[in-house]
């Protein structure tokens, strides 16, 4: 163990102790989370939190791909998952290998890891399934400076254990998958070696939910992108917005879009090639965004919390019609015929 790795340890030893120490505060106090009104209908907000108030802290050093901070970040998506009581995929445990390319400032990255957890269905091991994903890397130090974060995307990455925990609580009809993605800031590198892997179902995929910086708005709006690619998604999402507790807009996916165009901008993108259909939950860019200053002191935690709970509405409603979302996967993957003879 180097210097450098041993007070790594010791300091996530203390973080882990401040986690202990506020979930029996949480258990003393009830339910009440200062600054969340919102009572969530899926989810349970205190653990989802804290997760993400700990993986965008200063000790995990911006959670860089390859970085020891990112190593860290593993290990605690890994315990909320275990205490989640979802089950590893792999037969040889939680971590999916994702090779780090060394890049300026880290000339010998070490070893990177997706985590893939799955909830069974009323088939297990066959048929449809859902994919849901968030990375959990981020930008690491540059100049000096820890980027932590905590909107991009420890917010989604968090998100991501409370919506399995969720699904553990009330099994889903289609089995789920949730993988907390590795190397998105350095290039997509977990979701490429994901939908690469022959050993991984992903042509029983009928959906990719992605969740990426879904925390941060000030006036209440969550949007959903992926529908202009699979229209047939829309009664679906409509579906959702009706009842969700942000105002969610569907937008950030047509080629006129331009720059605001955010269907090749997250790790949904490898399942868009694909032809999978996937749809995206995100917040507009912020001040913060790629910043130094995307602190877990400035997330609006009441959005937050409505925010990750609409995400675990839509991932229902999408098992609850999941042959039908499977059978646009087929439509939209058939290749193009050749126009025929007109008459
Ligand atoms: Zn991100």
């Amino acid at each position: 163990m180097t210097k450098r790795s041993f007070a790594l340890a010791a300091i996530l030893g203390f973080v882990a102790i401040a986690l202990g120490g506020y979930l029996l505060w949480q258990g003393r106090q009830g339910d009440a989370i200062p600054g969340v009104t919102y009572e969530a209908r899926n989810i349970d907000p205190g653990p989802m939190l804290h997760l993400a108030e700990v993986l965008s802290s200063d000790a995990l050093e911006g959670r860089g791909a390859g970085t020891p901070g990112a190593d860290a970040a593993r290990g605690f998506i890994r315990k909320r998952f275990e205490d989640a009581g979802l089950k590893p995929y792999l037969k040889s445990g939680w971590e999916h290998a994702v090779t780090v390319l060394p890049r300026p400032g880290l000339d010998v990255p070490g070893p990177g890891a997706n985590l893939i957890g799955w909830v069974p269905g009323q088939t297990p091991g066959s048929g449809p399934l859902i994919i849901v994903t968030a990375h959990y890397d981020h930008l690491g130090i540059r100049n000096g400076e820890i980027y932590n974060g905590a909107d991009d995307n420890a917010s989604g990455a968090a998100a991501l254990t409370a919506l399995a925990e969720h699904f553990v609580r009330q099994p889903p009809r289609h089995d789920i998958l949730f993988v907390a993605l590795d190397g998105e800031e350095v290039g997509f590198l977990g979701a490429r070696a994901l939908v690469r892997d022959p050993d991984l179902p992903i042509d029983r995929a009928a959906l990719n939910i992605n969740m990426d910086m879904v925390s941060r708005s000030d006036v209440g709006e969550l949007y959903v992108a992926g529908t202009y690619h699979t229209p047939g998604l829309v009664p679906l999402v409509e579906q959702i917005a009706a009842e969700a507790p942000v105002n969610l807009l569907i937008g950030h996916d047509r080629p006129e879009d331009g720059v605001n165009d955010w269907t090749n901008q997250s790790d949904h993108a490898l399942f868009h090639e694909l032809g999978i259909p996937f749809l995206y939950f995100g917040v507009e860019d912020h001040p913060d965004y790629h910043k130094s200053t995307d602190d877990f002191s400035v997330i609006p935690l009441d959005f937050y919390v409505r925010a990750a709970d609409t995400v675990a509405m839509a991932v229902r409603a999408a098992d609850e019609r999941l042959p039908e979302i499977y059978a646009l996967r087929q439509q939209q993957a058939a290749p193009v015929q050749p126009e025929g003879p007109t008459e």
